[in-house]
């Protein structure tokens, strides 16, 4: 079964101020107001797109602080996607929201209209990070709202952020450890961006924040993911979500923005797989047996990992399938080479 979502924005509704990281409208690419027809049109438009038929289709509340908008707009939100449910069109409704605008009349009313999912923006797990980035909440929030959250059959995901103002690798890795404690179902990992017009321009360009390399966002998103999957823990996104305003529209200055950030972090772990299995092997030739769909994270973006094997081992390298293999399962094959010989 392939499932959908339904996007609509509602940049910046409910935040009661800016995170330092933050300008929605540029992220999102979208400045519009989102009324309960809006709603209608954006999932009516879609509809049309999708083959329903095997389908999961949700609609996602996304780039604002859905429980922060005044609990009246909230039902008049929810309600239109509702219908829909009511109507057999979709299946869920999922919304992204801040840990301190959490309640139990808050939740009551989630639940009554028919949503399925809850992400929560954590983004670190320190409060010196959190104060830093102009949360406006504390790491004691978030652990308060996942309590209450597990109150009800909510699907829970939790949102971190990597490079914020203060941050380092081991906080990142605390704030890793603290999330897997709360034992979401999901997670979504995003490198800090500076984004045009935000606080952390000025910072920026003031010299008061270093942003992280491409990488070492990868290294540290490495540790990330192989710590939530050792967890299993499903991380569902990794890096930000390329709009046209972001990747086109010159809206980051700095940062580690990477069309394919996520395939650079499955690459990486798969270079550590390989080069651990070639410890001992030099001046080869090798082929590398890998699962079905897998050979472009083992090779590489831009074949990355057989230029270091050959930069840094002399090894030519041939990355292959093999159907009997699982994910990250490696099988090496070593040939000694012979003199003029080559893959
Ligand atoms: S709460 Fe979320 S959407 Fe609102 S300003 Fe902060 S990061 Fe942006």
């Amino acid at each position: 079964m392939r499932t959908y979502n339904i996007p609509i924005f509602v940049p910046h509704r409910g935040c009661p101020f800016d995170c330092v990281f933050c300008n929605q409208k540029r992220i999102t690419g979208t400045n519009n107001e989102v009324t309960p027809q809006t709603v209608d049109n954006t999932i009516k438009e879609y509809l049309k797109t999708i083959n329903t038929e095997d389908a999961k289709i949700e609609v996602a509340f996304f780039g604002g602080s859905f429980t922060g908008i005044p609990m009246s707009e909230q039902t008049s939100l929810l309600s239109v996607a509702h219908k829909y449910i009511q109507m057999g069109k979709i299946h869920g409704i999922r919304l992204s929201t801040r840990p301190d605008y959490i309640n139990r009349e808050i939740l009551d009313n989630l639940l009554k209209y028919g949503v399925t999912t809850i992400e929560l923006g954590v983004q670190s797990m320190s409060d010196d990070v959190l104060l830093a980035s102009g949360r406006g909440h504390t790491s004691k929030d978030v652990v308060n709202a996942v309590k209450k959250i597990r109150e009800y059959p909510f699907t829970l995901g939790l949102q971190m952020m990597t490079g914020l103002p203060q941050d380092t690798f081991e906080k990142s890795i605390y704030t890793a450890e603290q999330i897997i404690k709360l034992q979401p179902e999901l997670v979504r990992l995003y490198p800090t961006l500076t984004i045009k017009d935000t606080e952390l321009e000025r910072m920026y360009k003031n010299n008061l924040y270093t942003p992280q390399t491409v990488d070492e966002a990868v290294l540290l998103c490495k540790e990330l993911l192989l710590k939530f999957e050792a967890a299993n823990i499903k991380v569902i996104r990794l890096g930000l979500q390329s709009t046209d305003e972001i990747s086109e529209g010159g809206s980051v200055v700095a940062g580690p923005l990477h069309s394919s950030f996520g395939e650079l972090v499955q690459s990486a772990i798969y270079y550590d797989i390989i080069s651990q299995k070639l410890k001992d092997v030099k001046n080869s030739d090798v082929f590398i047996y890998v699962a079905k769909g897998e050979i472009s994270k083992a090779t590489g973006n831009r074949k990355m990992n057989l230029e270091k094997l050959k930069n840094e081992k002399n090894i030519n390298a041939k990355i292959l399938e093999d159907i009997n293999l699982s994910k990250r399962e490696v099988v090496i094959n070593a040939v000694k080479k012979a003199p003029n010989a080559g893959l």
